[in-house]
Protein backbone atom coordinates (compact mmCIF):
# COMPACT_ATOMS: atom_id res chain seq x y z
CA UNK A 1 0.00 0.00 0.00
CA UNK A 2 1.59 3.59 -0.75
CA UNK A 3 1.73 6.36 1.84
CA UNK A 4 -0.82 8.25 -0.07
CA UNK A 5 -3.48 5.05 -0.23
CA UNK A 6 -2.65 4.57 3.61
CA UNK A 7 -3.38 8.41 4.24
CA UNK A 8 -6.70 7.49 3.01
CA UNK A 9 -7.34 4.67 4.91
CA UNK A 10 -6.61 6.29 7.54
CA UNK A 11 -10.05 6.31 9.83
CA UNK A 12 -9.26 9.47 11.48
CA UNK A 13 -12.67 10.88 13.03
CA UNK A 14 -12.64 14.32 12.75
CA UNK A 15 -11.77 16.56 15.75
CA UNK A 16 -14.28 19.13 16.83
CA UNK A 17 -11.50 21.98 16.70
CA UNK A 18 -11.96 21.26 12.51
CA UNK A 19 -16.08 21.77 12.15
CA UNK A 20 -15.41 25.19 10.36
CA UNK A 21 -13.32 23.59 7.90
CA UNK A 22 -16.70 22.02 6.99
CA UNK A 23 -18.71 24.95 6.95
CA UNK A 24 -21.44 25.20 4.16
CA UNK A 25 -20.34 28.07 2.38
CA UNK A 26 -22.75 30.13 1.74
CA UNK A 27 -22.76 30.74 5.78
CA UNK A 28 -19.04 30.84 5.06
CA UNK A 29 -18.99 34.06 3.14
CA UNK A 30 -21.89 35.39 5.50
CA UNK A 31 -19.20 35.01 8.74
CA UNK A 32 -16.50 36.34 6.49
CA UNK A 33 -18.48 39.65 5.50
CA UNK A 34 -19.86 39.40 9.47
CA UNK A 35 -16.46 39.93 10.37
CA UNK A 36 -14.97 41.42 8.00
CA UNK A 37 -17.17 44.63 8.36
CA UNK A 38 -16.27 44.71 12.54
CA UNK A 39 -13.07 44.52 11.36
CA UNK A 40 -12.94 47.39 8.93
CA UNK A 41 -15.18 49.29 11.66
CA UNK A 42 -12.22 48.45 14.28
CA UNK A 43 -8.86 49.72 12.07
CA UNK A 44 -10.72 52.40 10.70
CA UNK A 45 -11.26 53.73 14.39
CA UNK A 46 -8.11 52.90 15.55
CA UNK A 47 -5.40 53.03 13.26
CA UNK A 48 -4.81 56.27 11.93
CA UNK A 49 -2.76 55.38 8.89
CA UNK A 50 -5.67 53.17 7.71
CA UNK A 51 -7.78 55.82 8.45
CA UNK A 52 -6.27 58.22 6.42
CA UNK A 53 -5.92 55.94 3.43
CA UNK A 54 -9.78 55.16 3.55
CA UNK A 55 -10.45 58.95 3.96
CA UNK A 56 -8.45 59.77 0.52
CA UNK A 57 -10.14 57.41 -1.22
CA UNK A 58 -13.49 58.20 0.16
CA UNK A 59 -14.03 55.00 1.51
CA UNK A 60 -15.99 54.42 4.96
CA UNK A 61 -16.56 51.40 6.83
CA UNK A 62 -20.23 51.17 6.27
CA UNK A 63 -19.74 51.33 2.04
CA UNK A 64 -18.46 47.47 2.78
CA UNK A 65 -21.43 45.73 1.88
CA UNK A 66 -20.49 43.04 0.18
CA UNK A 67 -17.10 40.73 0.53
CA UNK A 68 -16.02 42.10 -3.11
CA UNK A 69 -16.68 45.21 -1.62
CA UNK A 70 -12.92 44.44 -0.23
CA UNK A 71 -11.45 45.69 -3.38
CA UNK A 72 -12.28 49.18 -1.85
CA UNK A 73 -10.23 49.21 0.70
CA UNK A 74 -5.99 49.93 0.92
CA UNK A 75 -3.64 47.32 1.33
CA UNK A 76 -1.18 47.19 4.09
CA UNK A 77 2.61 46.29 3.72
CA UNK A 78 6.13 45.06 5.68
CA UNK A 79 6.50 48.58 5.00
CA UNK A 80 3.68 50.31 6.90
CA UNK A 81 4.93 47.89 10.11
CA UNK A 82 8.78 49.05 9.32
CA UNK A 83 7.68 53.18 9.03
CA UNK A 84 5.17 52.89 11.80
CA UNK A 85 7.26 50.67 14.33
CA UNK A 86 7.26 49.67 16.63
CA UNK A 87 3.78 50.51 17.76
CA UNK A 88 2.07 52.31 15.10
CA UNK A 89 -0.39 49.62 13.94
CA UNK A 90 -1.87 48.95 17.09
CA UNK A 91 -5.39 48.41 16.92
CA UNK A 92 -5.82 48.39 20.76
CA UNK A 93 -4.41 49.61 24.27
CA UNK A 94 -1.47 47.97 25.65
CA UNK A 95 -3.21 47.05 28.39
CA UNK A 96 -4.68 44.31 26.17
CA UNK A 97 -1.67 43.40 24.56
CA UNK A 98 -0.26 40.09 26.02
CA UNK A 99 2.56 39.45 23.51
CA UNK A 100 5.15 40.48 21.27
CA UNK A 101 6.28 38.61 18.06
CA UNK A 102 8.92 39.92 15.27
CA UNK A 103 9.72 38.89 12.27
CA UNK A 104 12.46 40.42 9.96
CA UNK A 105 11.99 44.19 8.47
CA UNK A 106 13.49 45.23 5.00
CA UNK A 107 16.33 47.27 6.97
CA UNK A 108 18.16 46.87 10.46
CA UNK A 109 14.86 47.56 12.95
CA UNK A 110 11.89 44.23 12.59
CA UNK A 111 8.65 44.66 12.55
CA UNK A 112 6.38 44.73 15.49
CA UNK A 113 3.10 42.25 15.98
CA UNK A 114 0.79 42.26 19.24
CA UNK A 115 -1.22 39.76 20.17
CA UNK A 116 -4.43 40.36 22.37
CA UNK A 117 -5.59 37.39 24.24
CA UNK A 118 -8.06 36.77 21.44
CA UNK A 119 -5.44 36.75 18.67
CA UNK A 120 -3.18 34.00 21.08
CA UNK A 121 -6.09 31.96 20.80
CA UNK A 122 -7.02 32.47 17.02
CA UNK A 123 -4.07 31.36 16.43
CA UNK A 124 -3.93 28.51 18.39
CA UNK A 125 -7.28 28.05 16.46
CA UNK A 126 -5.11 28.23 13.41
CA UNK A 127 -2.68 25.69 13.81
CA UNK A 128 -4.60 23.30 15.87
CA UNK A 129 -6.95 23.26 13.25
CA UNK A 130 -3.43 22.96 11.26
CA UNK A 131 -2.36 19.86 13.06
CA UNK A 132 -5.57 17.63 12.92
CA UNK A 133 -5.91 18.25 9.10
CA UNK A 134 -1.94 16.61 9.58
CA UNK A 135 -3.90 13.65 11.60
CA UNK A 136 -2.15 14.67 14.66
CA UNK A 137 -3.73 13.91 17.79
CA UNK A 138 -3.59 12.94 21.58
CA UNK A 139 -1.40 11.16 22.57
CA UNK A 140 0.70 11.96 19.86
CA UNK A 141 4.58 12.81 20.91
CA UNK A 142 5.38 16.12 19.28
CA UNK A 143 8.77 17.47 19.19
CA UNK A 144 8.85 21.12 18.46
CA UNK A 145 12.18 21.92 16.85
CA UNK A 146 10.98 25.09 15.28
CA UNK A 147 12.79 28.05 17.16
CA UNK A 148 11.25 29.58 20.22
CA UNK A 149 11.13 33.54 20.87
CA UNK A 150 10.33 36.12 18.37
CA UNK A 151 9.80 33.51 15.71
CA UNK A 152 6.11 32.81 15.59
CA UNK A 153 7.19 29.03 14.66
CA UNK A 154 7.73 27.27 17.55
CA UNK A 155 5.38 29.02 20.38
CA UNK A 156 2.65 28.89 16.95
CA UNK A 157 3.00 25.05 17.10
CA UNK A 158 3.71 24.12 20.84
CA UNK A 159 0.13 26.10 21.72
CA UNK A 160 -1.35 23.88 18.87
CA UNK A 161 0.07 21.09 20.17
CA UNK A 162 -1.19 21.08 23.68
CA UNK A 163 -4.43 22.64 22.70
CA UNK A 164 -5.01 19.11 20.60
CA UNK A 165 -4.21 17.29 24.18
CA UNK A 166 -0.23 15.95 22.47
CA UNK A 167 2.90 15.86 24.48
CA UNK A 168 4.75 18.62 23.65
CA UNK A 169 8.29 18.05 23.64
CA UNK A 170 9.77 22.31 23.40
CA UNK A 171 13.04 21.79 22.30
CA UNK A 172 13.01 24.83 20.14
CA UNK A 173 16.13 24.71 17.02
CA UNK A 174 19.56 23.19 16.94
CA UNK A 175 21.64 21.05 18.81
CA UNK A 176 21.10 18.07 16.63
CA UNK A 177 22.64 15.46 18.43
CA UNK A 178 20.11 16.12 21.60
CA UNK A 179 17.02 15.96 19.02
CA UNK A 180 18.14 12.90 17.63
CA UNK A 181 18.90 11.17 21.45
CA UNK A 182 14.94 12.58 22.49
CA UNK A 183 12.97 11.35 19.49
CA UNK A 184 14.44 8.00 19.73
CA UNK A 185 14.39 7.88 23.54
CA UNK A 186 11.29 9.41 24.23
CA UNK A 187 9.48 7.78 20.99
CA UNK A 188 8.47 11.38 19.09
CA UNK A 189 5.58 10.42 17.01
CA UNK A 190 4.88 13.90 15.50
CA UNK A 191 7.96 16.30 14.47
CA UNK A 192 7.94 19.87 13.91
CA UNK A 193 10.55 21.62 11.81
CA UNK A 194 11.48 23.59 8.41
CA UNK A 195 11.75 21.03 5.69
CA UNK A 196 15.52 21.34 5.13
CA UNK A 197 16.28 20.86 8.67
CA UNK A 198 14.94 17.15 9.11
CA UNK A 199 17.12 16.15 6.12
CA UNK A 200 19.82 17.52 8.40
CA UNK A 201 17.92 14.94 11.39
CA UNK A 202 18.43 12.47 8.73
CA UNK A 203 22.10 12.84 7.51
CA UNK A 204 23.12 13.11 10.90
CA UNK A 205 21.07 10.03 11.99
CA UNK A 206 22.17 7.91 9.58
CA UNK A 207 25.87 9.08 10.57
CA UNK A 208 25.21 7.71 13.66
CA UNK A 209 23.66 4.66 12.25
CA UNK A 210 20.11 5.75 13.26
CA UNK A 211 17.56 4.13 10.46
CA UNK A 212 14.46 6.59 11.00
CA UNK A 213 12.25 3.79 9.67
CA UNK A 214 13.47 1.11 11.89
CA UNK A 215 14.33 2.99 15.05
CA UNK A 216 12.19 6.19 15.07
CA UNK A 217 8.51 6.47 16.41
CA UNK A 218 7.42 9.17 13.81
CA UNK A 219 4.72 9.08 11.68
CA UNK A 220 3.92 12.65 11.16
CA UNK A 221 6.06 15.61 9.90
CA UNK A 222 4.93 19.44 9.98
CA UNK A 223 7.05 21.25 8.03
CA UNK A 224 6.85 24.68 6.90
CA UNK A 225 8.57 27.95 7.33
CA UNK A 226 10.60 28.14 3.62
CA UNK A 227 9.38 26.97 0.65
CA UNK A 228 10.33 23.26 -0.61
CA UNK A 229 8.98 21.04 -3.02
CA UNK A 230 6.83 17.84 -4.31
CA UNK A 231 10.22 16.22 -4.76
CA UNK A 232 11.51 16.87 -1.50
CA UNK A 233 8.59 15.40 0.00
CA UNK A 234 9.02 11.97 -1.59
CA UNK A 235 12.74 12.23 -0.71
CA UNK A 236 11.59 12.74 3.52
CA UNK A 237 8.47 10.00 2.75
CA UNK A 238 10.49 7.28 1.34
CA UNK A 239 13.93 8.22 3.68
CA UNK A 240 11.64 7.77 6.89
CA UNK A 241 8.50 6.16 6.03
CA UNK A 242 6.43 9.44 7.74
CA UNK A 243 3.81 11.44 6.36
CA UNK A 244 5.37 14.97 5.03
CA UNK A 245 2.95 17.80 5.55
CA UNK A 246 3.11 21.27 4.53
CA UNK A 247 2.27 23.96 6.73
CA UNK A 248 1.85 27.96 5.97
CA UNK A 249 1.42 31.15 7.79
CA UNK A 250 3.59 34.58 8.44
CA UNK A 251 4.31 36.63 11.45
CA UNK A 252 2.21 39.89 10.25
CA UNK A 253 -0.65 37.25 9.82
CA UNK A 254 -0.74 35.15 12.99
CA UNK A 255 2.12 33.02 12.65
CA UNK A 256 2.38 29.21 11.30
CA UNK A 257 -1.20 28.07 10.75
CA UNK A 258 -2.69 30.40 8.37
CA UNK A 259 -2.99 27.39 5.88
CA UNK A 260 -2.02 23.77 5.81
CA UNK A 261 -2.16 21.17 2.92
CA UNK A 262 -4.89 17.74 3.61
CA UNK A 263 -4.25 14.61 1.95
CA UNK A 264 -5.37 14.90 -1.32
CA UNK A 265 -2.36 17.42 -1.87
CA UNK A 266 -3.92 19.31 -3.98
CA UNK A 267 -2.91 22.44 -2.13
CA UNK A 268 -3.30 24.00 1.30
CA UNK A 269 -6.60 24.86 2.86
CA UNK A 270 -6.37 28.42 4.35
CA UNK A 271 -8.46 28.95 8.01
CA UNK A 272 -10.42 31.34 6.19
CA UNK A 273 -12.63 32.24 8.43
CA UNK A 274 -9.99 33.63 9.98
CA UNK A 275 -7.74 34.80 7.40
CA UNK A 276 -9.70 36.12 4.53
CA UNK A 277 -7.37 35.08 1.43
CA UNK A 278 -7.13 37.12 -1.73
CA UNK A 279 -4.92 37.18 -4.94
CA UNK A 280 -3.91 40.06 -6.03
CA UNK A 281 -1.88 41.20 -9.69
CA UNK A 282 1.13 42.38 -8.15
CA UNK A 283 1.89 45.12 -10.84
CA UNK A 284 -1.86 46.62 -11.37
CA UNK A 285 -3.01 45.31 -7.74
CA UNK A 286 -6.25 43.95 -9.09
CA UNK A 287 -7.91 41.57 -7.67
CA UNK A 288 -7.90 38.46 -9.84
CA UNK A 289 -10.16 35.59 -9.88
CA UNK A 290 -9.89 32.08 -8.19
CA UNK A 291 -7.62 29.73 -10.18
CA UNK A 292 -5.43 32.56 -11.70
CA UNK A 293 -1.60 33.34 -10.40
CA UNK A 294 -0.81 36.25 -8.33
CA UNK A 295 -0.24 37.86 -5.27
CA UNK A 296 -1.65 36.39 -1.89
CA UNK A 297 -2.77 38.94 0.48
CA UNK A 298 -4.56 38.28 3.60
CA UNK A 299 -6.96 40.02 6.04
CA UNK A 300 -7.30 38.58 9.35
CA UNK A 301 -11.03 39.12 9.96
CA UNK A 302 -10.65 38.53 13.83
CA UNK A 303 -7.21 39.79 15.00
CA UNK A 304 -7.78 42.69 17.27
CA UNK A 305 -3.99 44.05 18.28
CA UNK A 306 -2.12 44.52 15.44
CA UNK A 307 -5.36 43.54 12.29
CA UNK A 308 -3.92 43.66 8.58
CA UNK A 309 -6.28 44.53 6.28
CA UNK A 310 -5.33 43.20 2.66
CA UNK A 311 -1.89 42.22 3.77
CA UNK A 312 0.26 41.62 0.94
CA UNK A 313 2.36 38.29 1.75
CA UNK A 314 4.39 38.57 -1.70
CA UNK A 315 3.77 35.09 -1.80
CA UNK A 316 2.92 34.50 -5.29
CA UNK A 317 0.18 31.56 -5.10
CA UNK A 318 -3.60 30.84 -6.84
CA UNK A 319 -6.71 29.82 -5.05
CA UNK A 320 -7.63 26.53 -6.46
CA UNK A 321 -11.15 26.28 -8.42
CA UNK A 322 -13.23 22.77 -7.07
CA UNK A 323 -13.94 20.92 -4.68
CA UNK A 324 -11.60 18.94 -2.78
CA UNK A 325 -12.16 15.54 -2.30
CA UNK A 326 -11.35 15.84 1.83
CA UNK A 327 -14.85 17.43 1.81
CA UNK A 328 -13.40 20.67 3.53
CA UNK A 329 -15.07 24.26 2.39
CA UNK A 330 -12.76 26.21 3.29
CA UNK A 331 -10.32 27.00 -0.03
CA UNK A 332 -7.23 25.88 -0.70
CA UNK A 333 -3.93 27.90 -2.13
CA UNK A 334 -1.74 26.43 -4.50
CA UNK A 335 2.00 25.92 -2.73
CA UNK A 336 4.60 28.61 -2.33
CA UNK A 337 7.03 28.63 -4.62
CA UNK A 338 8.05 31.97 -5.48
CA UNK A 339 7.71 35.91 -3.90
CA UNK A 340 7.47 38.72 -5.76
CA UNK A 341 10.19 40.38 -4.13
CA UNK A 342 13.95 40.18 -3.00
CA UNK A 343 13.58 38.00 0.43
CA UNK A 344 15.65 35.01 0.83
CA UNK A 345 14.77 32.47 3.18
CA UNK A 346 17.93 31.16 4.61
CA UNK A 347 16.92 28.32 7.14
CA UNK A 348 13.85 29.46 7.66
CA UNK A 349 14.99 33.19 8.80
CA UNK A 350 13.58 35.60 6.38
CA UNK A 351 16.95 37.60 5.08
CA UNK A 352 16.09 40.83 3.08
CA UNK A 353 19.89 41.76 1.21
CA UNK A 354 19.51 45.67 2.81
CA UNK A 355 19.10 44.26 5.88
CA UNK A 356 22.88 42.43 5.24
CA UNK A 357 24.06 46.03 3.39
CA UNK A 358 22.65 47.92 6.79
CA UNK A 359 24.95 45.78 8.64
CA UNK A 360 27.91 46.13 6.66
CA UNK A 361 27.86 49.74 6.14
CA UNK A 362 27.67 50.08 9.92
CA UNK A 363 31.42 49.62 9.68
CA UNK A 364 33.76 52.19 8.60
CA UNK A 365 36.36 50.56 6.44
CA UNK A 366 33.87 48.46 4.56
CA UNK A 367 33.03 49.79 1.14
CA UNK A 368 29.21 49.55 -0.73
CA UNK A 369 30.24 46.79 -3.19
CA UNK A 370 28.98 43.49 -2.14
CA UNK A 371 27.92 40.25 -3.28
CA UNK A 372 25.60 37.57 -1.52
CA UNK A 373 25.95 33.61 -2.40
CA UNK A 374 23.53 31.31 -0.74
CA UNK A 375 24.58 28.00 -0.82
CA UNK A 376 24.18 24.44 0.70
CA UNK A 377 26.12 22.23 2.87
CA UNK A 378 24.46 19.11 2.70
CA UNK A 379 20.75 19.60 3.24
CA UNK A 380 21.65 23.02 5.37
CA UNK A 381 21.57 26.43 3.94
CA UNK A 382 24.91 28.51 4.15
CA UNK A 383 25.30 32.62 3.13
CA UNK A 384 28.55 34.06 1.92
CA UNK A 385 29.11 37.67 1.71
CA UNK A 386 32.04 38.93 -0.01
CA UNK A 387 32.38 42.37 0.63
CA UNK A 388 35.15 45.31 -0.94
CA UNK A 389 37.15 47.08 2.33
CA UNK A 390 39.35 49.75 1.43
CA UNK A 391 43.11 49.59 0.16
CA UNK A 392 44.46 50.68 3.62
CA UNK A 393 42.92 48.30 5.08
CA UNK A 394 43.90 45.06 2.75
CA UNK A 395 46.97 46.25 3.38
CA UNK A 396 47.31 45.70 7.18
CA UNK A 397 48.50 42.55 9.02
CA UNK A 398 46.83 39.55 9.17
CA UNK A 399 46.01 39.79 12.82
CA UNK A 400 43.58 43.14 12.06
CA UNK A 401 42.01 41.46 8.80
CA UNK A 402 41.15 38.92 10.67
CA UNK A 403 39.54 40.84 13.06
CA UNK A 404 37.72 42.77 11.09
CA UNK A 405 36.57 39.87 9.48
CA UNK A 406 34.74 38.87 12.63
CA UNK A 407 33.75 42.19 13.50
CA UNK A 408 31.46 42.43 10.09
CA UNK A 409 30.13 39.30 10.41
CA UNK A 410 29.12 39.96 14.23
CA UNK A 411 27.36 43.47 12.61
CA UNK A 412 25.38 41.77 10.35
CA UNK A 413 24.38 38.63 12.58
CA UNK A 414 23.06 41.06 14.82
CA UNK A 415 20.38 41.83 12.35
CA UNK A 416 19.55 38.65 10.36
CA UNK A 417 20.12 36.30 13.28
CA UNK A 418 22.33 34.29 11.28
CA UNK A 419 26.19 33.85 11.41
CA UNK A 420 27.30 34.40 7.54
CA UNK A 421 30.80 33.52 6.40
CA UNK A 422 32.60 36.70 5.44
CA UNK A 423 35.03 37.46 2.90
CA UNK A 424 36.84 40.38 2.26
CA UNK A 425 37.97 41.42 -1.23
CA UNK A 426 40.19 44.02 -2.63
CA UNK A 427 38.72 47.28 -3.85
CA UNK A 428 37.52 47.11 -7.45
CA UNK A 429 37.26 43.59 -7.52
CA UNK A 430 33.44 42.58 -7.56
CA UNK A 431 30.88 43.42 -10.28
CA UNK A 432 29.26 46.40 -11.53
CA UNK A 433 26.21 47.20 -13.38
CA UNK A 434 24.85 50.14 -15.02
CA UNK A 435 21.79 48.76 -14.88
CA UNK A 436 20.20 46.29 -11.80
CA UNK A 437 23.21 44.65 -10.40
CA UNK A 438 22.68 41.04 -9.44
CA UNK A 439 23.60 41.10 -5.88
CA UNK A 440 22.28 37.68 -4.56
CA UNK A 441 23.49 34.13 -6.28
CA UNK A 442 21.11 31.56 -5.13
CA UNK A 443 23.03 28.37 -5.82
CA UNK A 444 20.53 26.14 -4.05
CA UNK A 445 17.95 25.65 -6.22
CA UNK A 446 20.75 24.49 -8.54
CA UNK A 447 21.97 22.32 -5.92
CA UNK A 448 18.72 20.77 -5.51
CA UNK A 449 18.17 19.56 -8.70
CA UNK A 450 21.69 17.93 -9.59
CA UNK A 451 21.02 15.81 -6.81
CA UNK A 452 17.50 15.03 -8.12
CA UNK A 453 15.93 15.33 -5.17
P1 LIG B 1 7.53 31.70 9.70
O1 LIG B 1 7.80 31.59 11.14
O2 LIG B 1 6.40 30.84 9.19
O3 LIG B 1 8.77 31.59 8.83
P2 LIG B 1 7.73 34.43 8.97
O4 LIG B 1 6.82 35.57 9.16
O5 LIG B 1 9.11 34.48 9.54
O6 LIG B 1 6.97 33.17 9.51
O7 LIG B 1 7.89 34.10 7.41
C1 LIG B 1 6.79 34.01 6.59
C2 LIG B 1 7.20 33.68 5.19
O8 LIG B 1 7.83 32.38 5.16
C3 LIG B 1 6.01 33.55 4.26
O9 LIG B 1 5.59 34.79 3.77
C4 LIG B 1 6.58 32.65 3.18
O10 LIG B 1 7.36 33.38 2.25
C5 LIG B 1 7.49 31.73 3.96
N1 LIG B 1 6.81 30.46 4.27
C6 LIG B 1 6.22 30.11 5.43
N2 LIG B 1 5.70 28.87 5.33
C7 LIG B 1 5.95 28.42 4.08
C8 LIG B 1 5.65 27.22 3.35
N3 LIG B 1 5.01 26.21 3.91
N4 LIG B 1 6.05 27.15 2.05
C9 LIG B 1 6.72 28.17 1.46
N5 LIG B 1 7.03 29.32 2.10
C10 LIG B 1 6.66 29.45 3.40
ZN1 LIG C 1 -8.74 19.02 1.03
Amino acid sequence: MSLYEYAHDLDTPVHPVSAPDYMPVEELRALQLHRLQGLVRRVYDHVPLTRARMDERGVRPEHIQTLKDIALLPFMMKTDLRDTYPFGLFACPMNDIVRFHCSSGTTGKPIVIGNTQNDIRVWQNGCMRALALCGVRSPDIMQVAYGYGLFTGGLGLHYGGEGLGCAVLPISGGNTDRQLMLMRDMGTTVIACTPSYFLHLIDEGMKKGIDFKRDMQIRHGVFGAEPWTEEMRAKIESLTGIFAHDIYGLTEIAGPGVANDCRCRRGLHVFEDHFYPEIVDPETLEPLPDGEQGELVFTTLTRTGTPMLRYRTRDISRLLTGACPCGRTIRAIERIHARSDDMLIIRGVNVFPSQIEAGLLSIDSVLPHYQIVVGKEGDLDTIEIKVEVTRETFSDDIKTLERLRQRIGQAVQRIINLSPHITLVEPHTLPRSEGKLQRVTDLRNRAVSSKGV
